[in-house]
């Protein structure tokens, strides 16, 4: 065993939430351990070229999207911003219509002429009345009425966890609004961009600080016992941590087959989600994402699956019954914080994971400072 590394602290995983911990402690004079298995950091919000220079979202298509300004000045001193704007259409019915669901989805897809003034009462017509929303499809019917759910949310919620709505906690498709408008944005967030120069040089830049020293390709159980510190945030999985004492979290994944076209353009919009049609998803344009010129287009067809990296904590009953057990585990740990969509076995936005790391750095710095 080689000499003892000695740190402030220990962030253990490299990505949105392990590098804002890092930055934050850093910038206060702390040194910091930033550890990651992979051989990149930015975790899955990673992103490089292609051999075709193109650049593509190796985890899947990630777009920042806030309504906190502290996170997106804080990110804004390591990246500017393309200002980006994302849609998504939904293939149905032989029709590209959008989603999420608004005035113009309803009146393609049934041929009549609902207007944002009587939107509100189209709904309330076709939508079931449900006293609780006890899973996700209830989320849907008792919103849109069980039509579009089986048309828009179904089959693609099924082909996305590979269980049924029904088992799913409502907070999974609550995540899709509903516009009583013609906004056909994605998200509606006040500050919505992508790095300029990609995620990869936003998480090279802050992680060139002199107090940051990267550990790449190296994983917490096989350094364990070699890093002398402080504290230790941890941004893996937990149950992984407690080597899986009470049980496997239950995590989906996703495999990623990327194919380059020699076209100018693939498709109508950056995402073009397939509720009812084929193995996959969605598939993902990354130039009408990235804005890139090329002569060459790369599109990402996306398949959830069971095995591979941990990617969506899967929100059961069972599943959240054993995460608190480990939860209990994890307030005895001492000087390690459980962080991050792994750590804390939570579905977490780039800007919420953002905001909670610096929330964690400033409390961990208060903390010592007053011991
Ligand atoms: P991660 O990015 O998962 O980073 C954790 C890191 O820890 C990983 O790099 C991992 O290798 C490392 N690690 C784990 N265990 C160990 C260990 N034992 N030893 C060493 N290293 C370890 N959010 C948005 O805001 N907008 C989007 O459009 C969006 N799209 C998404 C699309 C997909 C397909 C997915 C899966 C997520 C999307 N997200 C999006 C969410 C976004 O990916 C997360 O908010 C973000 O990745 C959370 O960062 P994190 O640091 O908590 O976790
Ligand atoms: N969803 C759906 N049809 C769609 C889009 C989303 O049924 O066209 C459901 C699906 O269950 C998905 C959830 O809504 O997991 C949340 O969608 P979101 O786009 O937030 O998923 P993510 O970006 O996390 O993959």
């Amino acid at each position: 065993m080689g000499a003892m590394m000695k740190y402030d602290y220990w962030v253990v995983g490299a990505g949105i939430t392990g590098m804002t911990v890092a930055r934050v402690f850093a910038e206060q004079g702390k040194t910091v351990l930033v550890l990651d298995r992979r051989s990149h950091i930015g975790g899955n919000c990673h992103d490089e070229y292609d051999e075709y220079g193109i650049r593509v979202h190796k985890y899947g298509p990630h777009i920042f999207h806030t309504n906190s300004k502290e996170v997106w000045d804080f990110l804004g001193r390591f990246t500017e911003w393309r200002h980006y704007q994302h849609k998504v259409c939904a293939y149905v019915e032989s029709m590209l219509l959008p989603i999420p669901i608004n005035v113009d989805t309803i009146n393609r897809l049934y041929d009549i002429a609902v207007t944002p003034a009587t939107m509100a009462a189209y709904l309330a017509s076709v939508s079931v009345k449900l006293d609780v929303v006890k899973n996700s499809r209830d989320a849907v019917i008792g919103r849109l009425g069980v039509d579009i759910y089986d048309k828009f949310f179904k089959n693609y919620t099924l082909k996305q966890w590979g269980i049924p709505a029904e088992e799913i906690h409502p907070s999974v498709c609550e995540r899709i609004p509903i516009r009583f408008n013609r906004d056909s944005r994605y998200f509606s967030d006040q500050f919505q961009g992508i790095p300029l120069h990609g995620y990869q040089k936003m998480f090279e830049r802050m992680a060139a600080h002199e107090n940051i020293h990267l550990l790449l390709q190296a994983d917490f159980k096989d350094v364990l016992g070699e890093v002398e510190y402080n504290g230790l945030v941890y941004t893996g999985p937990i149950d992984e941590y407690f080597n899986y004492r009470h049980g496997k979290l239950g995590y989906r994944s996703l495999r990623f087959v990327f194919t380059n076209y020699r076209q100018a353009s693939f498709q109508e919009a950056s995402v073009v989600n397939f509720p009812n049609d084929y193995e996959f998803t969605r598939t993902t344009e990354y130039r009408k994402i990235t804005g890139q010129e090329a002569g060459s287009t790369t599109v990402s067809y996306e398949y959830p699956c069971n095995v591979g990296d941990p990617y969506y904590p899967i929100p059961t009953a069972d599943n959240q019954n054993l995460y608190a057990r480990y939860a209990e585990d994890a307030k005895k740990e001492g000087d390690v914080v459980f962080a991050g969509r792994l750590g804390s076995y939570r579905y977490l936005n780039m800007d919420a994971a953002c905001l909670e790391g610096m929330r964690i750095a400033r409390n961990l710095l208060n903390l010592h400072q007053n011991v």
